[in-house]
């Protein structure tokens, strides 16, 4: 049987462009290279989910237009249940207008129609979280959507993934609904006010997370890997050496993966060593959700 996973979570089109220079203000440059990229975080981190075997449904917001109807449509080729995903005629779909310069990127994002996911439509999917073996959101959704998903998916005994990106403050009441926190490492910064200078460092931003509340904290620090505590223990789990191209996604790689195997019950150790390899995968690819792994790949990659 495969197992379930419930993704509460941003939708969002990238528009990207690469240019030789930025505009100044009243000034046109010329782009090249446009490309259109399905993306926002619950997405990403459903695709990777569903790409690595599990049975994935996805709740979000998408306006009525045609960003919309292609992001549910990757959605869709992607093997993950689209039918919880609300459409508004009122709102445009979440977009991000990227462009690139020398590597850097400038970003304006209008999250759109995920602001208009509601902890009425969480109350109205409470079947479908209760029958999940895993619950994963993040925070490009109002806060109170976040924190609804979670308390429905604790009073009903799923077990729940917070990845907590963009980085925002976050109270202690929602915290105590998390089964596991995975920032990375601005993010633990931010919501721990430690900041990560060595492993001494690292490891009490861990124990922070743990008073709080949250059971488990899995840290991840990008090319070195990933931190987190195993018996009141802090672990490091070293990434894998890889040519990396495009980081893009790779944190949501991670998180998709981590939902798996905690549905498969997997321990924290065996898991992460998993998610290490999907996360060194995604970054050896361009883009967001063209770059995340399938399970035959990740298995052929560990062989
Ligand atoms: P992004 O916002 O770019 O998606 P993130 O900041 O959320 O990423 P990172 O901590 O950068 O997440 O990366 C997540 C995981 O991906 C790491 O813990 C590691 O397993 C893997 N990873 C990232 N960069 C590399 C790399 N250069 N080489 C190998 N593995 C990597």
């Amino acid at each position: 049987m495969k197992s379930k996973i419930v993704v509460v979570g941003s939708l969002n089109m990238d528009l990207v462009i690469r240019t030789d220079s930025l505009p100044r203000m009243g000034e046109t440059v010329i782009g090249k290279d446009f490309a259109m990229v399905p993306g926002g975080k619950g997405a990403n981190q459903a695709v990777a989910a569903a790409r690595l075997g599990a049975q994935v449904a996805m709740i979000g917001c998408v306006g009525n237009d045609l960003f919309g109807n292609k992001l549910v449509d990757t959605l869709q080729e992607n093997h993950v249940d689209t039918r919880y995903i609300k459409r508004l005629d009122d709102v445009s779909t979440g977009i991000a207008v990227i462009t690139v310069n020398r590597g850097d990127n400038c970003i304006i994002l209008d999250s759109g129609a995920n602001y208009r996911i509601t902890p009425e439509d969480i109350e109205a999917c409470v079947e479908l979280i209760a029958g999940a073996d895993v619950l994963v959101t993040q925070l490009e959704i109002p806060l109170d959507t976040v924190e609804a998903a979670l308390k429905v998916a604790k009073q009903n005994g799923v077990q729940t993934i917070l990845n907590p990106a963009p980085a925002q403050k976050l109270d202690d009441g929602l915290l105590g609904a998390v089964d596991v926190i995975l920032p990375n490492e601005s993010e633990t910064e931010l919501l721990t006010g430690i900041p990560l200078r060595d492993e001494d460092s690292i490891g009490r931003a861990l124990q922070v997370f743990q008073e709080k509340g949250v059971a488990e904290s899995v840290i991840t620090l990008g090319s070195r890997g990933t931190a987190y505590l195993s018996g009141g223990e802090v672990q490091f789990a070293s990434s894998f050496p890889v040519k990396a191209v495009d980081t893009t996604a790779a944190g949501d790689s991670f998180v998709g993966a981590l939902a798996v195997r905690m549905a498969q019950g997997a321990g924290i150790k065996e898991a992460v060593h998993f998610c290490n390899a999907v996360g060194a995968l995604t970054v050896t690819r361009r883009g967001a959700q063209p770059s995340l792994p399938a399970l035959s790949e990740v298995e052929e990659f560990l062989r």
